[in-house]
């Protein structure tokens, strides 16, 4: 998944949207939930600046991968 590659672009109905934060903490979001919270013209770049950990609350530590 490229840094410009959008969520409604690189993002198929059955994938999941997979982040781990550099704490440890893993999570995932369904295609639908994805597109709900970040926008279908989101890039992986954008999510990993906008995302908050739930664990250690940090933001912009997440790795993301499809
Ligand atoms: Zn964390």
């Amino acid at each position: 998944m490229g840094r410009k590659e959008t969520l409604s672009r690189s993002m198929r109905y059955h994938d999941r949207l997979k982040v781990k934060c550099r704490c440890g903490h893993e999570g995932s979001f369904s295609q639908a939930e994805a597109v709900q919270v970040f926008g279908a013209d989101a890039t992986p770049y954008d999510i990993r600046k906008r995302l908050r950990c739930s664990a250690c609350s940090e933001i912009g530590q997440v790795e993301v991968s499809i």
